[in-house]
């Protein structure tokens, strides 16, 4: 199992403490909304303004035309003056006289009144009013020379002449058009002017709600329909040029100073300004155009108050599209550092599940090994046991046999005794015979045969016992009667018992007892028990030795019972403990071995029974051998 990598990464934002994280975060949230108010605010403001050039065009075009339009419209008024018979004529001769000159002044008088014009003169070469449509009013300008005014150079040089100026005695402001007035040579002798009044000019932009100024070569607005801009300068004039306007009295007593200008700059190719009006500044998109044939220009000032309106809702937009952004992005950081923070609680889970699953497994290897070692351990304990067993077996079974020699070599002395004395019977009755034959008695001879025969099959039967307790015997199980045993057992140690005088009692069942065992080691179980108790009666001389052998199952325990009890002097209690220890014996040097009982314990053993001993209350010792009686077998169905 691997565990997951990690995903936070190594550095970055994320590796800063969360603190300084929030704190960069939000700090780096605020300067991109920052950003992107600011580059919408450029981004209106720059098609606000690009949309009010636009605006500002066609108006700026229509000033510059309809100006245009009404200077070409007057121009042409001198022209046609300067061409008048009537005019020309005064000219014509050195002197005038006083009907010319009347004519003149009626004629002036009439067309001033038809081209609604204010004045209407003619001068001669050194600027002198020759004749004027006014020559009747207390003003007249008959005899004033005007050679000071510009219209004048300009048109005695041969050009058509405009001029805008107040006027030297009426003050009201006007545009001078002048034209030369050519003698037949071609040479100008004189000329003529019109003076229209400013009024005519800018009644037609009256209505118009945005400012249009007409400013001259120094910059000084003479024509607008914002009265508060009429001559003021759009920048400081240099005061040599003021000292001569003033001087010149063309703009009258206008103030001539700059118009209150706070602040003026280009935007994307496009001029604002922003004028003190008030108390408030107000910021104009400023369109210019010259007009032509003049040193005049044509301003048109639009308000910006729209634009900035519209970048204040630009703003506002961005900034809650920057907000909303904002929100939407921390609900995805959130959700994606619940994400982080689930993949992470998985890897820990996983690791530990990993870490508790290997110190698992190493305990187990661990174990496992412990487990091997023990076992080897055990297997070989196992192998030396089984081999101190055989060697155990191998001792016991060399020990029984040694113990049978033993029991052999002290039986031997009875035995022989009990040849002995059928063979001097046998001895005496075939003497006997001989005699009854001599004396002619064969059947009495016969008789003596038949006690013959019965004694050697006597001697036979006990020949045949006493070579089966020696045979050397395998371990064989097999289903065995154990009345067959007792039988076997008594009749090797009947003439013992006989020569000893002891009654040996025995109380067994009618029917086969049978048990799984080796028939050879329950008879010699059986012989040392009944030669043990005869050894202590004839040790003790109990007066009327008794031994009881008592045969019986006991089908609730499954086992046989066999109990041999006699009338001796019992067992002393400081030897009931190791009676079945090897080797352990009372009797004297030669006639015991101490074998008899530890062999019999290991015999009733093997077969998975017990042996104890014990003292009867009445005197005498009392050996309880149990044998398991084997399972009962199932009845055969039919
Ligand atoms: P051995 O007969 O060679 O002494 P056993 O192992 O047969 O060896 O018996 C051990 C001892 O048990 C005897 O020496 C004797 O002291 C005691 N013993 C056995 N049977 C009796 C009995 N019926 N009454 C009294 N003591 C007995």
């Amino acid at each position: 199992m691997t565990a997951p990598q990690s995903q936070e990464p190594a550095a970055g934002v994320a590796g800063l403490p969360r603190g300084l994280r929030v704190t960069v975060i939000v700090g780096a949230v605020l300067v991109l909304a920052a950003l992107v108010m600011l580059v919408a605010a450029l981004l209106t403001r720059q098609s606000a303004l690009a949309e009010l050039r636009a605006e500002a065009a066609p108006a700026l075009q229509r000033s510059v035309s309809s100006l245009q339009g009404l200077l070409d419209t007057y121009q042409i008024l001198p022209r046609v003056l300067a061409r008048e018979p009537l005019i020309l004529n005064l000219y014509a001769t050195p002197t005038l006289s006083p009907a010319t000159r009347e004519t003149a002044n009626e004629f002036l008088s009439a067309f001033n009144a038809a081209a609604g014009a204010s004045e209407t003169y003619v001068l001669d070469a050194l600027g002198n009013t020759i004749a004027a449509s006014n020559s009747e009013s207390p003003v007249s300008f008959v005899g004033r020379n005007f050679a000071f005014r510009p219209y004048f150079h300009l048109a005695i040089a041969g050009w058509a002449g405009l001029y805008f100026a107040h006027g030297t005695t009426s003050n009201r402001p006007g545009f001078y058009f002048s034209y030369p007035v050519k003698s037949s040579g071609g040479d100008a002798v004189g000329v003529a002017v019109v003076k229209i009044g400013q009024e005519r000019l800018e009644s037609a932009w009256s209505q118009s709600a945005t400012p249009i100024l007409v400013t001259d070569a120094a910059g000084v607005v003479f024509i607008t329909n914002r009265e508060d801009f009429r001559y003021h300068a759009l920048r400081p004039l240099p005061p040599v040029l003021a000292a001569e306007l003033v001087g010149s009295r063309q703009y009258g007593d206008g103030p001539l100073a700059p118009l209150p200008v706070v602040g003026e700059r280009e935007f994307d190719g496009v001029r604002l300004v922003s004028l003190h009006e008030g108390r408030r500044s107000v910021e104009y998109l400023l369109a210019k155009a010259p007009v032509p044939n003049t040193d005049w220009e044509v301003s048109v000032l639009v308000p910006t108050a729209t634009v900035e309106e519209q970048v204040g809702v630009a703003v506002l937009l961005a900034g809650s599209a920057s907000a909303i952004a904002t929100l939407f992005g921390l609900m995805l950081a959130q959700k994606r550092l619940r994400t982080h923070e689930r993949l992470a609680y998985q890897a820990r889970v996983a690791e530990a599940l990993r870490e508790s699953h290997d110190r698992l497994e190493a305990h187990v290897v661990e174990r496992t090994r412990d487990l091997v070692e023990a076992n080897q351990r055990l297997s070989r304990e196992i192998q030396e046991r089984e081999r101190a067993e055989q060697i155990v077996l191998k001792t016991q079974n060399e020990l029984i046999q040694a113990s049978k020699l033993a029991a052999l070599g002290q039986l031997a002395a009875g035995i022989v005794h009990e040849l002995n004395q059928p063979l001097a019977a046998i001895r005496a009755y075939a003497a006997n015979a001989r005699t009854f034959l001599e004396r002619g008695r064969p059947e009495a001879a016969s008789g003596n045969l038949d006690l013959i025969g019965e004694l050697t099959e006597r001697m036979a039967t006990l020949t045949a016992e006493l070579k089966t307790f020696a045979r050397r015997t395998s371990d064989e199980v097999a289903d065995i009667d154990l009345r067959a045993s007792v039988g076997r057992a008594r009749a090797l140690l009947d003439p013992r018992l006989r020569r000893d005088g002891i009654e040996l009692h025995i109380e067994q069942p009618d029917t086969a007892l049978t048990v799984r065992a080796n028939a050879i080691r329950i008879e010699q179980v059986l012989v040392n028990l009944l030669k043990n108790a005869a050894d202590a009666l004839l040790e003790a001389a109990t007066p009327v030795p008794r031994i009881g052998l008592r045969l019986q199952a006991d089908p609730a325990a499954r086992r046989a019972r066999l109990v041999v009890t006699d009338n001796g002097p019992g067992i002393p209690p400081e030897a009931l403990g190791q009676l079945f220890d090897p080797f352990f014996t009372t009797k004297p040097v030669g006639e015991g071995l101490g074998l008899g009982l530890s062999i019999s314990y290991g015999i009733v053993q093997n077969l998975g029974g017990t042996i104890r001993a014990e003292n009867l209350a009445g005197g005498g010792a009392c050996f309880t051998v149990e044998l398991p009686l084997p399972a009962p077998q199932p009845l055969e169905s039919a």
